[in-house]
């Protein structure tokens, strides 16, 4: 008997026309009520959904003989990851089906600023003849700043390279040898700042780049500059683009996100001319909705027909037993991930996870895979997991090893991830003690016993009195309270080393401060 797939909500035809032609049983049934879905879903191995129809596990219990759920799309909230999973159902999902989109329309408003199309269509609408007046720029021979060369910014710099434009970009966390091959050079914030003509974000909203085009930013920017930002609100300060645009410093803007969705009718924005703004469109296209439609449906027949599983986000259950003895060192090597990946250098080219002692008769890859998660996840808007994470690496020109050895250590098992670039290597390690208590004990070259956890302050020094008393009394001033810190140094006293565990996020201000204090030699913030 053909495998049955239920399609619960909208798919382009042509999907449907993929699972068919691959001799599936297809039903397409839109827009059932919960009850009614629940009813039927035990006669399917295969739904395929957009973001409509909830996969709770309430119709997981119900779903006996699924296997797998196909999200035409990326973000997969209206799943239950953790009931599919613990049903042994495969949730996969379409990342990157919308990068042309988002890219064109990126592409769309660089054109449009550079030839003022907006505001020129405004005026002869008004009536008006206004030649002189929208006298516009060529991209050709121009520089384009991207900032962030993941799915979509790569997209772009291949059209703007095709439009005759130099590409720099930013992206700390990629090779050059990967960004190389997509012809842009890889150059730091400043340079994109100082020598674009029109800069481009593409990054996530994360701590690092919330509000990464402020004031300051703005400035340094080249007078008439343009600024295009399809990828999240919030990653630009508005109110300071507001000033920059009115004061004639910056030469347009164009924004297909804001901080606040939709914006409120008093924005700044709204009262300049040189501004162009869309409605979070980004990835609204027909082929777009079609392309990860299609996706989905080649994904499910590969998985029905041949058991290849492509862009799963819920990970295989591993046997008992194993799943046991590495449950507690899962977590840990996502933390140690999440500090390698805050500590590295810039553009890292090399991943290695190695794991001693009792662990090491274990499998290994879940381990590394989660490490390398942690790592991935913390500059990514591709979502990451054990499942994808080796293959985003291997994309991104990261080359992962993964060793083991059975040599006894102080610990009964150690967790090393290393990540390595041209500019150096950090190198952190952890271990778990009993059965669930996660511990940093190294960080580079400094031997530690630190709780991964939360607001975190690393803190480099010269082995001096006083200067824990000075960090411990400037974060009391300012009322960051420190839960715990582990103090450590080198053999030779040549350099000491704090890890402190604080309440709350230090603010740039505060980190200041402290870099002021005497015998620091550097300090940084971490979240874990
Ligand atoms: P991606 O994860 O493939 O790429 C993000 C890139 O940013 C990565 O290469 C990463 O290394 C880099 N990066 C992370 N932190 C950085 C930093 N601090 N500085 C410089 N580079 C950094 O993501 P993507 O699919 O290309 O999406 C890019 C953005 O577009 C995301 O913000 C996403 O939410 C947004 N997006 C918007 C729409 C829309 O409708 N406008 C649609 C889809 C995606």
């Amino acid at each position: 008997m053909s495998p049955r797939v239920l399609v619960s909500d909208d798919l382009s035809p042509e999907a449907v026309q993929v699972l068919q032609g691959a001799g599936l049983e297809v039903d397409v049934k839109v827009g059932l009520k919960p009850a009614e879905l629940e009813a039927i879903i035990g006669g399917y191995d295969a739904l395929a959904v957009r973001s409509a129809t909830k996969v709770n596990a309430a119709l997981l219990e119900r779903a006996e003989r699924l296997k797998v759920i196909g999200r035409a799309g990326v973000g997969v909230d209206n799943v239950d990851l953790e009931a599919a999973t613990r049903r042994g159902v495969v949730v996969m999902n379409t990342p990157g089906g919308s990068s042309v989109t988002v890219a064109e329309l990126a592409l769309a408003m660089m054109l449009a600023l550079s030839r003022h199309v907006a505001a020129a269509t405004a005026s002869v609408k008004a009536g008006k003849w206004e030649k002189k007046r929208f006298q516009g720029h060529e991209l050709a021979g121009k520089t384009l700043g991207v900032v962030g060369i993941g799915n979509i910014g790569s997209v772009l710099v291949d059209r703007a390279i095709a439009l005759r434009m130099r590409v720099i970009a930013y992206d700390p966390f990629l090779s050059p040898d990967a960004a190389a091959k997509l012809g842009a050079a890889l150059v730091d914030l400043e340079t994109v700042w100082r020598e674009a003509d029109v800069v481009s974000l593409h990054v996530p909203l994360t701590d690092q780049t919330r509000h990464l085009v402020d004031a300051a930013a703005l400035a340094k920017m080249r007078k008439g500059a343009l600024l295009v930002n399809c990828a999240r609100g919030g990653i630009v300060d508005e109110r300071a683009l507001a000033e920059a645009l009115a004061s004639g410093h910056l030469g347009g803007a164009a924004l297909d996100v804001y901080e606040k969705e939709p914006p409120p009718p008093e924005h700044p924005l709204f009262r300049l001319e040189d501004v162009v703004l869309t409605p979070h469109i980004g990835a609204s296209t027909e082929e777009a909705q079609s392309a990860v439609a299609v996706a989905i449906a080649e994904q499910l027949v590969a998985y029905l027909r041949h058991g290849v599983v492509k862009n799963a986000v819920n990970v295989p259950p591993l046997p008992k037993e194993v799943m046991d003895q590495l449950a507690p060192y899962l977590p840990l090597a996502e933390k140690l991930g999440s500090l390698a990946a805050q500590l590295a250098p810039a553009h890292p080219t090399e991943v290695a996870v190695e794991v001693a002692g009792e662990l090491s008769s274990v499998p290994l890859k879940p381990v590394a895979a989660r490490a390398l998660a942690g790592l991935l996840r913390h500059f990514l808007e591709t979502p990451v997991n054990d499942v994808s994470a080796p293959a985003i690496a291997r994309e991104r020109g990261l080359a992962v090893r993964e060793t083991r050895s059975a040599e006894p250590h102080d610990y009964a098992s150690l967790v090393t991830v290393t990540v390595r670039g041209a500019g150096g290597e950090a190198r952190v390690a952890g271990t778990v003690y009993g059965k669930r208590d996660a511990r940093i004990v190294r960080v580079n070259a400094f031997r530690v016993e630190a709780v991964p956890d939360g607001h975190v302050i690393l803190c480099e020094n010269d082995d001096a009195p006083g200067v824990v008393g000075n960090l411990g009394t400037a974060l009391g001033g300012v009322g960051v309270n420190i839960a715990r810190i582990s103090l450590s140094r080198l053999e030779d006293r040549s350099r000491a080393f704090a890890f402190l565990n604080v309440d709350t996020a230090p603010t740039p201000e505060t980190l200041e401060a402290l870099r002021r204090l005497p015998h620091v030699r550097s300090v940084r913030a971490i979240a874990l």
